[in-house]
């Protein structure tokens, strides 16, 4: 049901995605329809031109989107969003467009269009369930990442926070402005905690140039999940593994990801560069869903194969499962536990089963959501939506209550997963909708779990 609390949340982003763009000139316009005129310089031209193509505006996608099952009303149908973009690219750029335009569909971009593409881009969160169930294989995301790419390399605009978080990883290498001393004081900080809680003496190796494995975890999990570190930190001290962190490169995210090809090449070039220094054989990625995108799947496609191998490290942990290297005693986390598959994790990448096996020998009573793996829905703040602070509203009400209506039916009392914006996105949920349920990562129970 609409209800006015909704209206208000979805009217309410809106004016502030409005604001975000700011006054829209035709100035503006025309740079951004010369970078859609551009288009055959993108990564995967040949593939944006055949989703742009395919589309028959059946309608399948709108059902299976989250947010247009909250929220049905149009603009937030998946298939509007991509006539957003093809009605433009029609009318500028295909004879048959400038000839017949509204015939076909073809539109002009005006400054009020221009509006419109960067809200309604805006408020997909990427999750590309739409995409798994088009019976013609239109990826929706891959064309709201187009029209955001377009606009950012044209007028050099995104949201607010996310700006901000890219800011901070091109002048300092991660997004939340963190010096390097924070850094080292913080890992002393999980390292006592790990004594506390375990009664285990563990050091976190920094800069240890040959070690096998180069972990880079989200930096959010510093400030928002420190257990997750600890987790990890102590999964490796109980596996004996040769692991390091580094002192400069020691944040994951991307949020080039989102936006914008440059930034994400220029991030990706400093988590390669910075493996390569370190002379790892695998760049472990912590518990973080895009990330592990950009290094396992668009960093090899379009970058070439890197000199290291990349994985998740909820590989390395399931693989110490199954090869007995670590005990676990489930009677340690003793409440029901689910599973919220991250977008970016299952439907991008196919972590899918390692998090199953781990969680069913560090728990006692594991429940799976249904639907789940990569029929998962999105928590609501994919696609860097959770970044900002402005979109709160709209989350929990809108984009993320197919979320809480799922855990609900699960009645589980931890909700875990492995992604850091999921984490902030469901710890928003449960607080407004008052769940009875607490999340937590994936290697926070593993922690609890561990025996030497
Ligand atoms: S299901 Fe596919 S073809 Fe049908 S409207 Fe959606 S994107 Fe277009
Ligand atoms: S990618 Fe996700 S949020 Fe965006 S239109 Fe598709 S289902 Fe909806």
């Amino acid at each position: 049901m609409v209800t006015e609390a909704k209206v208000k949340a979805v009217e309410g982003y809106e004016k502030t995605l409005e604001r975000w763009l700011g006054n829209v000139t035709k100035e503006d316009v025309k740079k951004v329809l010369e970078m859609v005129g551009k288009i055959d310089k993108l990564p995967y031209p040949r593939l944006v031109k055949l989703y742009l193509d395919l589309c028959s505006y059946c309608g399948a996608c709108a059902e299976e989107c989250h947010i247009y099952k909250t929220y049905p009303k149009k603009e937030f149908n998946p298939a509007y969003r991509t006539s957003l973009l093809r009605s433009v690219y029609l009318r500028h750029f295909t004879l048959i467009g400038k000839t017949f335009r509204g015939l076909i569909g073809a539109k002009e971009l005006d400054e009020k269009m221009l509006q419109e593409w960067f809200i309604r881009f805006y408020q997909c969160t990427m999750c590309r369930r739409c995409g798994v169930f088009c019976p013609f294989g239109v990826d929706n995301m891959a064309l709201v990442r187009t029209g955001r790419v377009f606009i950012s390399a044209a007028l050099g605009k995104t949201t607010l926070d996310m700006g901000r978080g890219v800011d901070s990883h091109l002048s300092l290498g991660n997004a939340s402005f963190m010096k390097e001393a924070v850094f080292k004081h913080t890992v002393k900080f999980w390292e006592e905690e790990i004594k506390e809680k375990k009664g285990w003496e563990v050091k976190v190796p920094i800069d240890k140039i040959g070690a096998e494995m180069y972990l880079i975890p989200p930096n959010t999990d510093f400030f928002h999940s420190l257990e997750t570190m600890e987790g990890i930190t102590a999964m490796f001290h109980a596996a004996k593994a040769d692991w390091t962190m580094s002192s400069k490169i020691f944040d994951v995210v991307n949020y080039g990801v989102f936006y914008d090809d440059d930034v994400w090449e220029k991030i990706i070039n400093m988590h390669i560069e910075e493996a390569k220094r370190l002379k790892c054989k695998i760049l472990v990625v912590g518990e973080c869903g895009h990330a592990l995108k950009s290094l396992m799947m668009l960093g090899p496609s379009l970058l070439g194969a890197f000199p290291f191998k990349v994985k998740s490290v909820l590989e390395v942990t399931a693989d110490y499962i199954k090869q007995g290297k670590i005990k676990l005693n489930k009677e340690a986390n003793p409440e029901p536990v689910t599973y919220h598959d991250p977008c970016n994790a299952a439907r991008m990448c196919g972590i899918i089963e390692e998090p199953r096996i781990i969680l069913k020998v560090v728990c006692k009573d594991f429940r799976e959501m249904v639907p789940n793996r990569d029929r998962n829905y999105c928590c609501g703040g994919g696609g860097g939506v959770v970044l900002e602070t402005a979109s709160h509203d709209y989350r929990v009400e809108v984009a993320g209550k197919m979320k809480v209506d799922q855990i609900k039916q699960t009645g589980a009392k931890i909700v875990a997963t492995i992604c850091a914006n999921c984490k902030v996105e469901l710890d928003h949920l449960i607080t407004y909708h008052k769940l009875d349920v607490r999340w937590a990562g994936v290697h926070d129970l593993v922690l609890n779990a561990l025996m030497l």
